[in-house]
């Protein structure tokens, strides 16, 4: 059989021998109730990111939406998937938070900076139109000596304005604008290094992520 399919396949007998007896009570719980996941995390579909472990969270508490660079289109620029899930989230599942999370070293912001290297990729090119004007704000603030960007990499500013960008767009879309209005719903973006483990937090009507663990707490 194929190797890797043969690898996936080991992992499930694992996962019925080892982990869902240990937890059958939650799982069969699960699937006898709706879910009521608390928040949206939009993250990027990079395999180094896990939402449900950064988080420490539990089966049904985060509904996940991923795609290249934790991207989310303005409301009517692209009618698809990204907007059908938030759509869902927040008016049947009634989400109280959104996550929009960015990460360090992003390939999708690599990508932003050398176009040349996804020349051959048409659909990849065209979904990255979504961060063009974060690409924009990071070249003019990483070139303004007296900005408060000194010696910073324009990927790490790209990677923030990417997240405040997505932050501004899903505000585009009508029920998440409703939700907000109605106090039902915050949203917040984060920069994970996947390296260290820290995750930086930017507040809904802030542009600067503090790390957490450090300063002042998050929200208060
Ligand atoms: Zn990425």
């Amino acid at each position: 059989m194929d190797e890797i399919l043969q690898r996936l396949i080991e992992g499930v007998r694992r996962f019925q021998t080892e982990v869902y007896p240990e937890q059958a009570e939650m799982f069969e719980r699960a699937a006898s109730e709706k879910q009521t996941p608390h928040t949206l995390f939009i993250a990027c579909a990079d395999s180094r990111i896990d939402p449900i472990a950064i988080t420490s969270s539990s089966t049904g508490e985060i509904f996940v939406a991923r795609n290249i660079g934790n991207m989310v289109p303005a409301y009517g620029e692209m009618l698809g998937g990204v907007s059908a899930v938030i759509e869902f989230a927040v008016s049947s599942l009634g989400v109280r938070h959104i996550v929009i999370c960015g990460h360090s070293h992003c390939g999708a912001m690599q990508a932003l900076l050398v176009p040349t290297s996804v020349a051959t990729m048409p659909t990849v090119q065209s979904w990255l139109h979504n961060a063009h004007a974060a690409l924009a704000v990071a070249e003019n603030l990483h070139a303004d000596p007296s900005g408060a960007h000194p010696e910073r990499e324009v990927i790490d500013i790209l990677t923030e304005q990417n997240v405040l960008l997505q932050m501004q767009h899903l505000k585009t879309h009508p029920s998440v604008a409703g939700a907000i209005a109605k106090r039902r719903l915050t949203i917040s973006g984060w920069i994970y290094s996947i390296g260290t483990g820290q995750v930086r937090v930017a507040p809904d009507g802030e542009h600067t992520f503090t790390p957490i663990g450090e300063g002042t707490p998050i929200g208060a």
